[in-house]
């Protein structure tokens, strides 16, 4: 037989197998021989069994052994003092050691100073509670160790080995976060720059997120939040922190630039008006741009904000101090009035708008008489501060749309725009020689200084600068020639019409002290019974050498001039007192008079006090004085008309509308008015009754005042056929020519008498 040895593991199992099919058989003499053949089999087995399971063991404890070994993490076994019993190759490496010769080693003694204290801290934690603990430990330097590095310690209590007595021991794992360690270092440190470079701004700056919160601010915008809204509030909203509201900003004064940037995804720009403590207001420009994420979305809203009052208020500085140096190059330093520059400009102005409104454009040129005499014998500073007097009469007396320039030294020109008529320049230029017919005070001297002035009117004396400062400078020479202290137009017949209008207005003046005004009567007929109901007093000018001077050439100057007021009282004042006379002598009972006032009475908001005191002193029964406002007036000025109106019929005092038809009538304003009567203009009368047109005027006159319950009076009835067709239409009293002219107040008494007698001798 072969050795047991050499038999394959298969051979053997056959050969165990037959043996023991054997020995269930009768038992024969090899059977003790069979029986040890057998065991030896078995044993064999065994043998082999056990050599293949050790050389198992063997191969997976170095399998094992690797792994620990080259474990990316290093792992050691440590007393609770901190002694190293087992640390695999990882550890061993990151440690700097050689494996070969391990030394008695502490891992304490390897870490960054201070790190070992917590090191057995945390290894007596983790031995008495069995919690696992984390550990972050530096590594200094050492031998073999060329890099301080950073490491992680996972510490875990090693499980006790069935049957060990030992103490029990930590297991720790070693991880290198050096990297990590350095990677976190930088992002914070850059985090750290950025919030530096956001603090460092001067300006308050914000990053929005879409739904109004804060994600980031910087030190002033938290500065100016704790003094506006404040930072205490989770979650942090702009709104809330800036401005104190629970909703985000909204309209004129506090527009939210955020939602302008979410909405159209561009930079946009608000400025809000802040008061802070101090009450100072405060204009503060917000700027927003918007955040974009990766995906091409809006993440955020960066906004910055600058307080702009400050540069305001210096933009303002130097916008003024350009109006400053523009006024300087355009004015006259000494009196302040534009200078030759400015004055070319706004005459050339003047004449385009003329042109366009066909207006007249007069211009003066005035040059003070004998100023050469001032300055040479009281000195250049007393001249210029005549001058600067003079500068100052000359602005008080035009309009604010005039202008007075200084051309230089003595002379002075003035631009009166939009003229109707150029006889209105005579008006001004006169009144300016009779401003400089007022002495000049200089300290306690009194100067007569005059001023001569010369005028040329745009168009019809030139049409461009020159031609017209030429013409009135020429025409200023002209006023010096011809005695100084007087104006002079550029044409003769000017002139002359200027001159004799301005002896009107002086005689005008003096008619009232000179007693040259009387009145004279026109009587008023019922034209049915022709019966005398009213007078109109209508007032005539006699001067000495002008003769009688009608009422229309002089009441436009008295009105222009103001005249007008204490002429208007004289009238009343005569009127009533001879209407008193009247009817203490028995005349004129039941009529009343009728006297004419003018737009500057209708605009006195004392009108009807100042006649009713005129009435009550002369003691006129109520009732029996009337006036008669034209119809223009009052539809110019329709406000104060009405309320004049109205308190004029209160007095009991009847207001007739005169020369009616001729303005522009409003029927709702009519309508209004508590008048009494309405006077047919005397052109419509004249055209009766042959013209269809005046006709159809006068007939929609009484057909109207019929409507309105007014009377009807009609002006310069001159024939009876005009009188028939008046009354057929329904008119009832008329005055004019056919019953008798104005007369005066003897004259018209008789008539009266004379008319009294027929109608009840009739
Ligand atoms: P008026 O108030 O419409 O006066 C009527 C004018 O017609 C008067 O002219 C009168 O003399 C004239 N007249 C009357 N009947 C006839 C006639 O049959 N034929 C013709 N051709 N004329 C006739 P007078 O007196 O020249 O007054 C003219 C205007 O002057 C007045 O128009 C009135 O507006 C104003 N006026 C007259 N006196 C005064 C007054 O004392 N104060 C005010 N403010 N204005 C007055
Ligand atoms: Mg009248
Ligand atoms: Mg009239």
């Amino acid at each position: 037989m072969t050795g047991l040895r050499d038999l394959s593991d298969r051979s053997l199992s056959e050969v165990l197998a037959r043996l023991r099919q054997e020995s269930r058989e009768p038992a024969d003499p090899g059977r003790v021989l069979h029986d040890l053949q057998v065991h030896q089999i078995e044993l064999e087995l065994q043998n082999r069994e056990l050599r293949d399971a050790q050389q198992a063991l063997e191969e997976s404890r170095d399998r094992y052994a690797d792994l620990y070994d080259f474990a990316p993490v290093g792992y050691a076994t440590l007393t609770r003092r901190g002694q190293v019993t087992e640390m695999n190759l990882t550890a061993t490496r990151l440690l700097g050691l050689e494996r070969g010769r391990l030394p008695i080693l502490y891992l304490g003694t390897q870490l960054a100073p201070g790190a070992s204290g917590s090191l057995l801290a945390a290894l007596a934690r983790v031995l008495d509670t069995g919690e696992q603990e984390s550990l972050e430990v530096g590594l200094g330097r050492g031998p073999g160790r060329p890099e301080a590095r950073d490491l992680r310690l996972l510490i875990e209590r090693e499980q006790p080995h069935p049957g060990v007595t030992e103490p029990p021991a930590c297991r720790v794992a070693l991880i290198d976060i050096t990297e990590i360690k350095q990677a976190q270092a930088t992002v914070l440190a850059e985090r750290q720059f950025l919030q530096a470079v956001v603090d460092g701004a001067a300006d308050p700056l914000l990053v929005v997120s879409p739904d109004y919160r804060i994600m980031l601010m910087n030190t002033a915008a938290r500065a100016a939040a704790d003094r506006r809204g404040g930072t205490n509030t989770q979650p942090l909203t702009c709104h809330l922190a800036m401005h104190g509201r629970e909703a985000p900003c909204a309209g004129f004064e506090y527009p939210c630039p955020v939602r302008e940037v979410l909405a159209s995804g561009r930079v946009a720009k608000v400025v809000h008006r802040h008061r802070e403590e101090n009450a100072e207001e405060h204009a503060v420009e917000l700027l927003a741009s918007p955040l974009w994420g990766p995906q091409g979305e809006i993440i955020g809203v960066i906004e910055s904000a600058r307080d702009i009052t400050e540069h305001r208020r210096l933009t303002e500085q130097l916008l003024e101090r350009e109006l400053q140096l523009e006024h300087l190059a355009e004015h006259d330093p000494l009196t302040g009035l534009p200078n030759r520059l400015l004055f070319a400009d706004r005459l050339t102005q003047a004449m385009r708008r003329a042109h366009r409104e066909r207006h007249q454009v007069g211009l003066l040129f005035l040059d003070l008489d004998q100023f050469k005499v001032i300055n040479d014998s009281l000195g250049h500073a007393a001249g210029d501060r005549v001058l600067q007097q003079a500068a100052a009469r000359m602005r008080a007396l035009v309009r604010e749309g005039d202008t007075v320039a200084r051309l230089g030294g003595d002379e002075f020109t003035v631009i009166l725009g939009a003229l109707e008529r150029g006889d209105a320049a005579a008006r001004v230029a006169h009144a300016l020689v009779e401003a400089f017919e007022e002495p000049f005070e200089l300290d306690d001297q009194r100067l007569y200084v005059t001023a001569s002035i010369g005028i040329s009117l745009y168009p019809q004396d030139g049409t461009d600068v020159d031609t017209l400062v030429r013409n009135a400078d020429s025409a200023m020479y002209l006023a010096k020639d011809q005695g100084h202290d007087t104006f002079r137009f550029y044409t003769q017949d000017m002139t002359e019409r200027a001159l004799a209008q301005v002896s009107l207005e002086t005689a005008l003046r003096q008619a009232l002290a000179n007693q040259e005004f009387v009145l004279h009567y026109q009587p008023q007929h019922a034209l049915s019974t022709g019966r005398v109901v009213g007078l109109e007093a209508l007032i005539r000018w006699h001067h000495p050498t002008f003769g009688l001077v009608a009422p229309q050439r002089f009441i436009p100057l008295a009105e222009s001039t103001g005249l007008i007021v204490p002429i208007s009282a004289w009238v009343l004042r005569t009127a009533a007192a001879q209407m008193q006379d009247w009817q203490a002598q028995g005349l004129l009972a039941g009529a009343a008079m009728a006297v004419n006032l003018s737009s500057r009475d209708l605009s006195n908001p004392h009108l009807a006090e100042d006649i009713g005191a005129i009435v009550s002193e002369i003691g006129l029964a109520p009732g029996i004085l009337a006036v008669e406002v034209t119809e223009t007036w009052v539809m110019a000025n329709p406000e104060a008309a009405a309320e004049n109106i109205r308190r004029l019929a209160e007095l009991g005092i009847a207001v007739a509308i005169d020369d009616f038809g001729t303005g522009y009538s409003s029927l709702a304003t009519l309508k209004r008015l508590p008048v009494w009567g309405l006077k047919i203009d005397r052109s419509f009368v004249a055209g009766l009754p042959g013209g269809a047109d005046d006709r159809a005027i006068a007939a929609a006159i009484i057909t109207l005042g019929q409507a309105l319950n007014l009377e009807v009076i009609a002006e310069g009835v001159e024939t009876q056929a005009q009188a028939d067709w008046l009354m057929a239409a329904g008119c009832r009293i008329g005055q004019g020519h056919r019953y008798s002219r104005a007369l005066p107040a003897d004259a018209c008494a008789a008539y009266c008498r004379q008319a009294a007698a027929t109608v009840s001798g009739g």
